[in-house]
């Protein structure tokens, strides 16, 4: 073979293998344009998605500024009103559980679960949850461990992502065929942990088991049926990973996982995640039958290193963070629960990280045997 052959062949390989290995981020970007179209399904055939990640930090923002939102405290009572305020013109109705927590001779506390609904009238229900109180001590700090932490991702992040996903999916509620609530749990984080309890005596995730206990006061069990309850903890730190929290359903996580990929969330949505049981506002919502997730990173050995310390502050809160998870919700809630589709996440398809992994191997074996033939044909005939 002439040099100059040689030379555009190897090109060629090179070029076939590159395009190979980008066509899986080019097929993700592709679907999707952010815009501000009139119908969620916009006028194009590009999906249009809304999640503002901007509006989410600032819920944050506006958290933190109450300060600590620990049980018996001030700034607890006026985040739940806060709360409750912002969910007036994004939910149909909004429910307070109120209840009590008294351990031994320890005061009582009054605590508060903030239920706000979309679509009332629709039977399937699909809840969305996080905990909106905030640790008392910070026990994983180097300094001042009996202090509460500013809990801007461990508490924060989940409220924020809950109150836009509302405001989004509330402008939509007409092309959604379910009901919506959005659930802000209180009394989770007061748990014990390296010889510290939150507050004297107190469980984790209290807020979400009294909640639970009482929920026939607030469905009609023989109308309405649960679809399923996604947590969002811990959404809003830099380095964004999830987890595959081993109480969660398989099928929910798998899908909601695939609405990360097809996005192109890569590294939030790993392939390979991270096994590990959480107890979390979950675990109740599963003894009760619903199918569960609790989308939370690895707080233990992974990246976003603050958690249970005073550095648990907007200074380590991602934007983008809030973007990854708000739009993954989103587009869960437009491929699975809009009206005129038939999809279903009990029963989805191989994830499209497999068909993507085909789609790559296919494009790089179609170009090695283009390679083999030019390679062949380009060949100089032997002389006798
Ligand atoms: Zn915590």
């Amino acid at each position: 073979m002439k040099p100059k052959s040689k030379k555009i062949l190897r090109v060629l390989f090179i070029l076939i293998v590159f395009l190979g290995l980008n066509v899986e981020g080019f097929i993700s970007q592709s679907n999707y344009e952010f815009s501000g179209n009139e119908s969620w399904f916009g006028t194009s055939a590009a999906r249009t998605l809304f999640f503002n990640e901007t509006t989410a930090y600032n819920f944050i923002e506006t958290q933190l500024s109450f300060g600590p939102r620990v049980p018996g405290t001030l700034s607890h009572i006026e985040c739940a009103d806060w709360i409750r305020e912002e969910l007036v013109d994004i939910t149909d109705n909004i429910m307070t559980h109120n209840f009590t927590i008294q351990k031994y001779s320890e005061p009582s506390y009054h605590c508060q679960n903030i239920l706000g609904k979309i679509n009332p009238a629709k039977e399937n229900i699909v809840i969305f949850g996080a905990h909106w109180d905030s640790r008392n001590v910070a026990e994983k700090d180097t300094e001042n461990q009996s202090s509460p932490i500013p809990g801007a991702n461990d508490g924060g992040s989940g409220v924020a992502v809950l109150l836009e996903l509302a405001r989004v999916l509330y402008a939509y509620k007409d092309e959604l065929d379910c009901q919506v609530w959005f659930l802000f749990i209180d009394a989770e984080d007061q748990g014990y942990s390296r010889g510290m309890y939150g507050l004297e005596g107190w469980y984790w995730a209290e807020g979400s088991l009294a909640f639970v206990n009482e929920i026939d006061n607030y469905y009609n069990s023989s109308v309405e049926i649960f679809e399923c309850f996604i947590l969002l903890d811990m959404v809003g730190g830099s380095n964004l990973q999830f987890i595959k929290e081993s109480r969660s359903d398989e099928a929910l996580h798998d899908s909601i996982f695939d609405e990360g990929v097809k996005l192109g969330y890569y590294e939030a949505f790993p392939s390979r995640p991270k096994v590990m049981a959480i107890t979390d506002d979950h675990v109740a919502f599963d003894a009760f039958g619903i199918s569960v997730i609790d989308l939370i990173i690895d707080f233990v050995e992974g990246d976003w290193t603050y958690h249970h310390t005073h550095s648990d502050d907007l200074s380590n809160i991602d934007i983008e963070s809030l973007l990854i998870t708000g739009l993954t919700m989103e587009s869960f809630m437009k491929t699975y629960y809009t009206l005129n589709q038939n999809k279903d996440w009990r029963n989805t398809d191989l994830p499209t990280s497999v068909y993507l992994s085909i789609a790559v191997s296919s494009l790089f074996l179609v170009g090695l045997l283009v390679y083999l033939i030019l390679k062949k044909k380009l060949k100089p005939k032997s002389t006798s």
